[in-house]
């Protein structure tokens, strides 16, 4: 079978023939129908953070197809059904985290695509137990952008704890931020949708953004103040300076949520506004099972929308450079 392979940090992928993966105790084999491209796929392919994947590795956390093969002691999922295999592969269950709705706390974790290979590939292994059903009637190609892009922003809104007639910037409308608008607007929210291109920002309000932000052009710290201050702010752009903007951009007893992994990303804020403000700052890490079934439940209910292009598998190199150059739809979503 054919797989993407990062070969070393910061060279383009490589497509290899793999040997068959071969399901162990307590796993499944899926075959890919599609696997979205996530910015974190990148991080990982530069070894951009302080916590590296072993290369070589397959990258790809956001695989969805049909399960074809099971190891010993599967009961679920069964051959035949429609999987996604997100960011957070294994948890160990036993855990304070596991035990307490925090898997994705969980130190014994293991990460598709990163410390496990991953969806960039014809076939690809996965913990039956996360292995995620996708509901019949949701597109492959649509599921599989839910699958981290999805998850990771209704995780996000709701750490952030959003509510109706809060004012929620979306910082960065990419495959997370335009998904981010559409569950802020679902929990509520009145939305400003932050970008630096004029093709995000017309999807931004196409998908229902009250109030679109040029980044290029007005500072959104000033546009957002404007408007009262941001209830909650959520930062899925891949650049330091929106952070410390998005900050700057919230009213009394704002909550910034911190998405975007940027290499060496880092963040000041002064202290003395941050207690006066009451503000909060607070990370937030994909989304638990729980979460992604709820995603998968609002799409197929007709709630969301997921803006996507299909890529082949073995244009993955060009599919990054459409990413970082900010040419790419919302998603890409590779397909065999
Ligand atoms: P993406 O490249 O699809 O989207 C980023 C968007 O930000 C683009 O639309 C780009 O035009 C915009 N942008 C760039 N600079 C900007 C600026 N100064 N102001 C406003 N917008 C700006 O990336 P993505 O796949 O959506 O991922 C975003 C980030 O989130 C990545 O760093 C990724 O690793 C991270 N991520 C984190 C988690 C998590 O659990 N915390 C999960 C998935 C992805
Ligand atoms: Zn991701
Ligand atoms: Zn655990």
């Amino acid at each position: 079978m054919r797989a993407a392979v990062v070969p070393g940090f910061g060279q383009p992928l490589v497509i290899e023939d793999r040997p068959m993966p071969e399901p162990g105790p307590g796993q499944v084999v899926v075959r890919m129908e599609a696997s979205g491209l996530c910015h974190t796929d990148i991080h990982a392919a530069y070894g951009d953070w302080p916590v590296t994947p072993t290369v070589p590795f397959i990258p790809g956390h956001e695989g969805v197809g049909i399960v074809t093969a099971l190891g010993d002691g599967v009961t679920s999922p069964q051959i035949g059904q429609r999987v996604a295999v997100p960011w957070l592969g294994y948890a160990c269950g036993t855990c304070r985290y596991c035990l307490t709705g925090w898997e994705t706390l969980c130190l014994s974790q293991r990460n598709t695509g990163y410390s496990v290979d991953g969806g960039y590939a014809e076939y690809f292994l996965a913990e039956a137990a996360f292995a995620a059903p996708v509901p019949d009637g949701i597109d492959p190609r649509e599921a599989a952008p839910l699958t981290c892009a999805g998850v990771t922003t209704y995780k996000a809104i709701k750490v952030g704890n959003v509510r109706p007639g809060d004012l929620v910037a979306v910082s960065g409308v990419g495959g997370l931020g335009h998904l981010a608008v559409q569950y802020a607007k679902i929990f509520g929210g009145t939305v400003a949708a932050v970008d630096i291109t004029d093709e995000k920002l017309a999807l931004a309000r196409e998908l229902g953004a009250d109030i679109v932000i040029d980044a290029r052009a007005d500072d959104p710290a000033t546009v957002l103040q404007s408007h009262g201050g941001a209830d909650v702010a959520v930062g899925l752009a891949v650049d330091d300076k929106s952070f410390a903007t998005a900050y700057a951009g919230l009213r009394r007893g704002g909550r910034l949520v911190l998405v975007a992994l940027p290499a060496s990303g880092a963040l000041s804020i002064p202290v003395f506004d941050t207690v006066l403000n009451g503000t909060s700052v607070i990370g937030s890490i994909v989304g638990t099972r729980a979460d992604l079934a709820e995603v998968f439940g609002l799409h197929a209910a007709g709630r969301t929308r997921v803006s996507y292009e299909t890529r082949p598998l073995a244009e993955v190199n060009e599919g990054i450079a459409e990413v970082l150059h900010g040419k790419a739809r919302a998603r890409l979503v590779l397909v065999p």
